[in-house]
């Protein structure tokens, strides 16, 4: 796999920049599907700066509802209930997101796998509900990407096994970001953040110094473990805490190992950092999660431009080569 070399300044730099505030950067803040999405951006017009926001919440919006499995008529809902009798024609884009989740599942050997969902559909976590280990192992045999046939030209979706079920959510919300990062370039935006829950890409610089995005400490809101400072690049972080519930003191939490359909227990938090591409940083943020420490760090190692920082099930944190040590 090919990336760009995402520009990573020194970490030492962001404890000596200033924080100013102009009237030309634009702030909105929305929570979308119950996920708080936020856009900050220069523009010396500000009727073009709310044009600009408004563009980045609409993206947000059309592709949730598009890649959603969340209600029984959607393209995604269609798929899983009728892909494994026939060809289920679907949206190009759809397409785009599947094949990239497809290839994701390659690179990772299966760590990474849209098909988790054939387990991960008996989870509820809202309602503290997770499923047994005789529907687990009967669930099981569906979770394989290997199960599902893609048709570029038809536009299909087709299971090659009866209970597949795939779900994008591990990579849907950066390709939403991706998306309405392009909605920003189209309108001529040259600086701007992007944020959607665990995902961040931020577009150009802060003008003239970098953008500092922190990473959160798993066990506490408010707190950051770390702060990086970036430009032209995406950080996406994967953690235990997003939607989960405790029984006898075991998380389960919404990231599951494909292998054994249950939640990955390595990691607290997994952050990766690499090239503008949300889509790539996002699959690959939940894949470090489920590989965990020592598997997570070597994974990120062969990709080229892409580091990691790892907060373990201790609270211990790790950086991968290429970061400097905290200061
Ligand atoms: P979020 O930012 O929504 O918390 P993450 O990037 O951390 O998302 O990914 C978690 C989501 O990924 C889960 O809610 C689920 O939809 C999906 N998922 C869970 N386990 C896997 C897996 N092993 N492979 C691919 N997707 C997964
Ligand atoms: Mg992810």
């Amino acid at each position: 796999m090919r990336i760009s070399a995402p520009r990573l300044v020194p970490l030492l730099l962001a404890c000596l920049l200033p924080v100013g505030a102009h009237a030309e950067w634009h702030v909105r803040e929305e929570a979308i599907m119950g996920t708080r999405v936020a856009v900050e951006l220069w523009s010396e017009d500000a009727a073009l700066a709310s044009r600009a926001m408004d563009a980045v919440m609409e993206e947000m919006r059309r592709t949730d509802e598009l890649m959603s499995t969340y209600k029984p008529e959607s393209q995604l809902s269609q798929v899983n209930a009728h892909a494994h009798e026939r060809a289920v024609p679907v949206d190009p884009e759809i397409i785009k997101v599947v094949e990239r989740g497809l290839e994701m599942s390659r690179l990772s050997g299966g760590a990474f796998d849209i098909t988790y969902a054939s387990v991960g559909y008996l989870y509820d976590y809202r309602a503290h509900q997770k499923p047994s280990d005789a529907a687990i192992a009967e669930a099981l045999p569906g979770v394989d990407y290997r199960q599902v046939e893609v048709d570029r030209e038809k536009n299909t979706i087709r299971f090659l096994h009866k209970g597949v079920r795939v779900d994008l959510g591990g990579i849907a919300k950066g390709y939403a970001v991706d998306r309405a990062v392009e909605r920003l370039e189209a309108l001529g935006i040259t600086n701007a953040m992007v944020n959607a829950g665990g995902d961040t890409r931020l577009l150009g610089d802060r003008r003239g110094k970098p953008w500092v995005v922190g990473v959160r400490d798993p066990r506490n809101e408010g707190k950051l473990v770390t702060r990086v400072p970036l430009e032209d690049a995406a950080i996406s972080t994967s953690g235990d805490y997003e939607r989960y519930f405790e029984e006898d003191g075991v998380r389960y939490h919404h990231i599951l190992v494909p292998g054994t359909g249950k939640s990955a227990h390595e990691v607290r938090s997994a952050t990766v950092i690499g090239p503008p591409d949300s889509t790539l940083m996002d699959a690959l943020s939940t894949t470090v999660f489920v590989l965990g420490v020592e598997r997570g760090m070597a994974f990120v190692k062969q990709l080229e431009d892409v580091e990691a920082v790892i907060v373990d099930a201790q609270g211990r944190l790790y950086y991968s080569d290429g970061l400097a040590p905290p200061q």
